[in-house]
C-alpha cells in the first residue's frame, strides 16, 4: 500500500495545470544528475503519452552515463541551443520545475523562465522552496523527485498510461539519488514503488549496469590520482577533503560526469563521516559536501560556500582561488566539531 503523502488539493491543482496545457516545458537544475534527468524525462514521456507537446530544457549538458535514457537525445541544452529553448519557453503554457526550488539553480535558463507568462508547477524534494511557481509540490521527505513523479502520475489517475520507458526514468532517478539504495532509502514504500516499476517491465539490473558500469578509463586514472595525492584526512574531525583544479582535471582528459561520486568515497573510510570536494570549473569552484547521521552539511554549505541542499548532501560555490577555498574550509571545519563528535560517539555506542 502506498500512502497518499502529497496533499490532495495539490494533486488536483497540478492535474488541472497539466490537463489545461498544450505546450509544456520541463526544466531542471544545472549539472543535472540522475534524478534531475530521470524525473524530467519520466514526466516528459508521460505528458507525450497523454497527448501533450512536451520538451525538456536543461541549463548545461548531461553526463554520458545518462544519455541512454529514453528521450535523452531530444533534451535541449540551453547553452547550446539558446534561441530554440527561449522560443519554447515563451510559447509554453506550462513550465514544470523539477528537482530544484529556486531559480538560481537553473542559472542561464532562469531569466526566460521568470519572464514567461506560462503557469509554473514545482515538483521538488529540497528544503526551503522559493515562490516562483503557481503550484508548489515540495516534500523534502522524499528521497528523489523521480519518486514524486511516480506518485503524481498515480494520484492523478494515470498509472495505466505509465510506459516502460517512463518507469525506467523514474527508477534511474530513485536509484541515483540514494546511491543505489545505500542511503536515504529506508522508506518501505520505495520498494513497493520499485515493485510496481518492475511490473511495468523495467530491468533494474540492466539500469544499474548502464549507469554505474559505463565510465571512461580516464575517470579511473583521475580517481587514482585523486585518492593518492589529493585526498586529505582530518582524523580529529572525522573529515576528509578533496580538491581538483581545472589544470589537474584537464591532465586526465576530464569529461562531464567523470568526478561523479568522488565526494562519497572518503565516507567509506572508518571514522570519516564528513567529506568535502572542491572542483574548479568554469572560473569558479564547485563545492560538494556529504555527511552521515546528524552532521548537517547544508547549513555549512550555506554559511561558508554560497549554497545549501539536503542535510547529508549539499553543495555550493566559491569565487576564490582553490588555495583560498581550501583554507576557508579548514578554517571553518572546527565549527562542525561538536556535531561530528556527537555523531561519532553515537556510532560507537550504537
Ligand atoms: P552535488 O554535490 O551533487 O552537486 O549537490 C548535492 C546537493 O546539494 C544537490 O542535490 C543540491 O540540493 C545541493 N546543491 C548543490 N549545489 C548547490 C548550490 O550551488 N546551491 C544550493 N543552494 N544547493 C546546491
Ligand atoms: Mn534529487
Amino acid at each position: 500500500m502506498i500512502t497518499k503523502i502529497i496533499d490532495e488539493d495539490l494533486i488536483q491543482e497540478a492535474k488541472s495545470l497539466i490537463e489545461d496545457a498544450e505546450n509544456i516545458v520541463i526544466t531542471t537544475h544545472v549539472s543535472p544528475d540522475g534524478d534531475a534527468i530521470g524525473s524530467s524525462l519520466a514526466l516528459c514521456n508521460f505528458l507525450k503519452t497523454i497527448g501533450k507537446e512536451a520538451y525538456v530544457v536543461v541549463p548545461n549538458d548531461l553526463p554520458g552515463f545518462l544519455k541512454w535514457m529514453s528521450g535523452a537525445s531530444d533534451i535541449i541544452v540551453y547553452e547550446k541551443k539558446k534561441s530554440m529553448a527561449d522560443a519554447l519557453i515563451e510559447k509554453a503554457d506550462l513550465i514544470c520545475a523539477l528537482d530544484f526550488n529556486v531559480l538560481k539553480r537553473i542559472e542561464n535558463v532562469a531569466i526566460s523562465v521568470a519572464d514567461s507568462a506560462a503557469k509554473k508547477l514545482m515538483l521538488d524534494h529540497h528544503l526551503n522552496p522559493g515562490n516562483f511557481a503557481n503550484v508548489v509540490i515540495s516534500y523534502p521527505q522524499f528521497a528523489s523527485t523521480s519518486e514524486m513523479v511516480f506518485r503524481l502520475i498515480c494520484r492523478m489517475g494515470y498509472f495505466t498510461e505509465m510506459t516502460k520507458e517512463c518507469a525506467e526514468c523514474i527508477y534511474t532517478g530513485m536509484m541515483t539519488d540514494t546511491g543505489g539504495f545505500t542511503y536515504n532509502s529506508n522508506n518501505a514504500e520505495v520498494y513497493i514503488i520499485i515493485s510496481e516499476l518492475i511490473k511495468k517491465g523495467i530491468d533494474k539490473d540492466a539500469i544499474y549496469d548502464k549507469v554505474y558500469n559505463n565510465y571512461s578509463e580516464s575517470r579511473y586514472r583521475l580517481m587514482g590520482y585523486m585518492l593518492y595525492e589529493k585526498m586529505r584526512i582530518y582524523p580529529e574531525y572525522g573529515a576528509a577533503m578533496i580538491s581538483l583544479t581545472s589544470e589537474e582535471l584537464s591532465k586526465y582528459d576530464f569529461k562531464k560526469g567523470d568526478t561523479e561520486g568522488f565526494v562519497n568515497m572518503p565516507l567509506s573510510i572508518k571514522g570519516v563521516i564528513f567529506s568535502a570536494f572542491f572542483k574548479e570549473e568554469g572560473g569558479k569552484i564547485k563545492c560538494s559536501f556529504r555527511s552521515q547521521g546528524d552532521v548537517a552539511v547544508n547549513s555549512f554549505a550555506e554559511k561558508y560556500f554560497n549554497g545549501g541542499g539536503h542535510k547529508n548532501a549539499s553543495g555550493g560555490e566559491s569565487y576564490q582561488t582553490m588555495d583560498e577555498t581550501v583554507a576557508k574550509f579548514e578554517e571553518n571545519l572546527p565549527s562542525l566539531k561538536e556535531e561530528i563528535d556527537a555523531e561519532l560517539k553515537r556510532r560507537t555506542n550504537g
